[in-house]
């Protein structure tokens, strides 16, 4: 609750509105107790006194009324009307809208069609009907605004409802043999709350304005009683003589439903989740880059070269350096591997190569990335996309985010080549079900017509490296696509993969916590801490004599199938915070051979051969006998 109005507080004109709603609902709470005049009172010999007239500070109306009297009596007329009206509204229509959308079948169908019919009706025209079936009055002005509204809330609230009927959380309530009101009650109403008060907040001014259009007509409230309409209605006949009189409350009709409008808009921002973790500003095409120094030329000569990448997360004040100075370099064909915990910087390396880390708050300040010979950081938005998926293709854990829940597989797959070239329809037809069989997909014809849904966790990874293989690209980045799988599929995957690998010459990057997913496919592999590598070698020197303290300690955390029983050992504590990374070595909390030179100054990535260390005692203490 806290956290919510801070938020609401943040947006000044909701602030603003709230604010100016807050003194008109006390101005309205208070006419009572405040010495005004009476508002029926006629004086026909002081009719039409001007605004700031004595004993009249808003003027009189036709009948010698006072003004300020009957705008504030009106508006607080006005304002309970409106108000009531919107929750009647809203509660009728919410458990209509919850009835419908939990029952669902034929309760649904009957209901909505109702509403359906409803609706059917334009607004004003409907509120009209109403009141003249029931007879004038503000009582039934008041009915009529809110049934011509219930509809509106009715849809809004069965749509919520449809999309969590059937979440696991609410099948669990049912095995947990809840009844179906507790269901409602305790499941499905706090989920659906705040949609209903951001649908309120939004709606209530419009029902305002409704109230005063039917007692305008003299549909609403009955002479000698004022509410705004009213008021406004009235002095209809004296607009030209006597402006005052309709301006008076024209301008409280707009004060209120501007600051309900403004405060609504700010409740519905700070409700709403998604837009509080600023999920909805939208992020750049391409990962902004602001590099420092120059750009490093590439060493070698392979197909990905990477120099000095450096990746951080600028969040207000805070610096992320979430890749710090990652050197890669990737040879047609082969497979690299990444290793490190979570949150070592695996997936904003990857990322970063096609500038696809989201800015804000990504911001590449260094390194480069040379495909080819060409270099991709800080190449233009155009030049990149065309390589994207073209040249170099991702893979992702998790195939159900990634997968279009509302397409067929086939036809995101053609989607994927279209991206690049233009393809006939039976052409691409035939491409999608050539591709499912390269991914060994059984049945590929009939399953191209799938949806993600209808698949298995290991069928839509599949599908997720036919993606990948759409436009044969050179180099496939996998980001830890098998750690979402069972052990069978995963390795059924990593074989496809390495067969795809040697029958079409792909270079692959596969990212991965697990040394024996390495150990399977991967040629040299690459081990990263806190955003930095700190070995790297080839698979076969690297399982049998790691050097980094950190490298050893992990692939003292695998189990090993017969290797008699020996204990597995945890690293204890955590990888340090990326924005206060200590100095010297990352790892130095956690290492147990530290000394005291680790924690003082760069610990350079040390050549001997293929192989780099980070390390300045490294496990078989080569560089102790070098020197
Ligand atoms: P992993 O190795 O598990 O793939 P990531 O590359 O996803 O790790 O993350 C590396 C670091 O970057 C983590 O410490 C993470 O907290 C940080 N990070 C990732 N995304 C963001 C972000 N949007 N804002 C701030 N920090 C981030
Ligand atoms: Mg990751």
């Amino acid at each position: 609750m806290r956290a919510f109005l801070i938020l609401l507080a943040r947006n000044r004109l909701a602030l603003a509105g709230g604010i100016v709603m807050a003194v008109v609902v006390l101005l309205a709470l208070l006419t009572p107790v405040l010495s005004l005049a009476d508002p029926d009172v006629t004086d026909t010999s002081n009719r039409f006194q001007p605004i700031f007239s004595e004993g009249a500070l808003l003027g009189t109306d036709h009948l010698g009324r006072d003004l300020l009297s009957r705008l504030m009596w009106g508006t607080r007329l006005s304002l309970a009307v409106g108000f009531a009206a919107a929750i009647v509204a809203a509660t009728l229509g919410a458990a209509i809208g919850i009835i419908a959308g939990f029952y669902g079948g034929r309760t649904d169908n009957i209901i909505m069609r109702g509403v359906d019919m409803l609706m059917a009706f334009p607004y004003i025209l409907l509120a009209l009907a109403i009141v003249a079936a029931l007879g004038p009055g503000l009582f039934n002005a008041l009915i009529a605004v809110a049934a011509v509204n219930v509809p509106f809330f009715a849809r809004n609230i069965r749509g919520i409802t449809v999309g969590i009927a059937h979440k696991e959380f609410v099948d669990a309530a049912r095995l947990a043999g809840l009844s179906n009101t507790r269901i409602i009650l305790s499941e499905i109403l706090p989920n659906v709350v705040p949609v209903i008060v951001i649908a309120m907040s939004t709606t209530i001014g419009w029902m305002i304005l409704e109230t005063a259009g039917l007692s305008f007509l003299g549909l609403g409230s009955q002479p000698p009683q004022a509410d705004l309409g009213s008021m406004l209605g009235e002095a209809r006949s004296a607009l030209i003589t006597n402006p005052h009189t309709s301006i008076v409350p024209g301008v409280m009709i707009l004060i209120i439903v501007m600051s309900i409008n403004l405060l609504g808009d700010g409740v519905r921002d700070a409700l709403d989740p998604r837009l509080k973790s600023g999920a909805l500003s939208r992020p750049m095409a391409a990962t902004r880059v602001d590099r420092r120094w120059p750009v490093p030329e590439p060493v070698g000569k392979g197909l990905l070269e990477v120099q000095g990448l450096e990746t951080q997360f600028h969040v207000k004040d805070r610096v992320y350096r979430a890749v710090g100075g990652v050197d890669l370099h990737v040879e047609t064909g082969e497979c690299l591997g990444i290793i490190g915990e979570s949150g070592s910087g695996k997936s904003v390396t990857a990322l970063s190569l096609m500038g696809l880390v989201a800015s804000p708050p990504g911001v590449i300040t260094g390194g480069a990335v040379h495909y080819d010979g060409e270099d991709l950081i800080g190449a233009p938005y155009g030049r990149l996309r065309d390589m994207r998926g073209r040249n170099v293709a991702y893979i992702f854990q998790d195939p159900l985010s990634t997968l279009h829940p509302l397409y067929r597989v086939g036809d995101q797959l053609i989607e994927a080549i279209r991206a690049h070239r233009s393809i006939g329809k039976a052409e691409g037809q035939a491409k999608a079900v050539e591709l499912l069989k390269a991914v060994r997909i059984p049945n590929a014809e009939q399953r191209v017509t799938d949806y993600p849904h209808e698949m298995s966790g290991g069928m839509r990874q599949r599908v997720g490296i036919a993606m990948a293989l759409a436009n044969d690209p050179d180099i496939i980045i996998a980001d830890e696509p098998t750690t979402a799988l069972d052990v069978t599929v995963q390795a059924q995957i990593l074989t496809i993969l390495d067969d795809l690998r040697r029958s079409r010459g792909l270079a692959i990057v596969f990212i991965t916590h697990d040394f024996g997913v390495v150990a399977q496919l991967c040629d040299r592999v690459a081990v990263m801490y806190a955003g930095r590598i700190v070995e790297e070698g080839s698979t076969e020197d690297i399982l049998q004599a790691p050097r980094h303290p950190y490298t050893a300690r992990l692939m003292a955390c695998v189990p090993e199938l017969g290797g008699g029983k020996r204990r597995l050992e945890a690293i204890g504590g955590l990888p340090p915070v990326v924005d206060k990374l200590p100095e010297g070595c990352a790892f130095a909390d956690r290492c147990l051979k530290v000394r005291p030179e680790c924690r003082a100054g760069e610990i350079p990535l040390d050549r001997v051969g293929d192989r780099k260390v980070r390390c300045l005692y490294p496990e078989d203490g080569a560089r102790e006998a070098a020197e």
